[in-house]
């Protein structure tokens, strides 16, 4: 039996008194695309927050290629890890968010070379070499010397898909990646992650480009108020979905 990529089993997250996440349970095998879907305020961003250690789950158990997230198991007793172990494992998931966050003061170039040089300690050349290739593979070979404001929001966009894959990661979260650009822009981004796809990334996308999760998901879950709803084949809950709150969103969606 292979080891998921990611496992959550039993996963709850409250701030404060606000219980998000009420029990997740799923798991997203290796070179998987893994699309999740749900209302605002569902709880989507938390959950990939929780994976890449921008949130702490509050119960249950939570494992990125066969390691718990943050923590070491011994026995039946969890030990907190360290923060440089925390570390290793963040090096390893790439994350794009809806806003893009380059740093501004940094060419397009700069931008993919800075983890790596600044994360791994490679040497410059090493680094350029890399973040070449990786604007090439997003298209934006012509774009090495832009600054984020010499960009459209869909190259941004793409720059940052490139970024997050200089650390090399074998995993990659995708949060809601084209909700923020035109119209027009979106095709471009959706095809950057169509490709990284076929190259056997493992995955997991919030998106509401139904498009999208129905051509190149593997997985759909549909989630509302926390939990699981459904899940299934991405084809078979966008054209058949068995519960009412499913659809009820889709009707809304589609
Ligand atoms: P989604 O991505 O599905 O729209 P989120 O995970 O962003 O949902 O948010 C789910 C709920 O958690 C929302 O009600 C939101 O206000 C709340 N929430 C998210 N982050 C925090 C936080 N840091 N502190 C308090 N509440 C939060
Ligand atoms: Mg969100």
């Amino acid at each position: 039996m292979t080891t998921p990529m990611v496992k959550a089993e039993g996963v709850h997250k409250s701030f404060g008194a606000a219980h998000i996440l009420k029990g997740i349970d799923l798991e997203v095998a290796p070179r998987e695309v893994f699309c999740l879907i749900g209302p605002s305020g569902s709880g989507k961003s938390t959950f990939l927050r929780c994976i890449n250690h921008l949130e702490k789950i509050n119960a249950g158990r939570l494992s990125v290629d066969g390691e718990l997230v943050g923590y070491r198991q011994k026995g039946d007793k969890l030990y907190e890890l360290k923060d440089s172990e925390v570390a290793l494992q963040r090096r390893d998931i790439g994350m794009v968010f809806q806003r893009f966050n380059l740093f501004p003061h940094m060419t397009a170039i700069e931008n993919v070379m800075e983890a790596p040089i600044q994360v791994k300690g490679e040497t410059k050349a090493v680094a350029r070499a890399r973040a070449e290739k990786l604007l090439d593979r997003v298209g934006l070979s012509d774009k090495a010397g832009n600054y984020p404001t010499q960009l459209s929001g869909g190259q941004q966009q793409r720059v940052a898909i490139a970024r997050a894959l200089a650390m090399e990661p074998k995993l990659m979260l995708f949060d809601e990646p084209t909700s923020a650009l035109d119209p027009e822009l979106v095709g471009d981004v959706l095809d950057v992650m169509r490709g990284l796809a076929e190259d056997g990334m493992t995955m997991i996308v919030v998106t509401h480009e139904m498009g999208f999760a129905r051509e190149v998901g593997d997985a759909l879950v549909f989630m509302d108020d926390g939990v699981v709803v459904e899940s299934g084949h991405p084809r078979d809950v966008l054209t058949d979905p068995q519960h009412d709150r499913t659809k009820s969103f889709l009707s809304k969606v589609l």
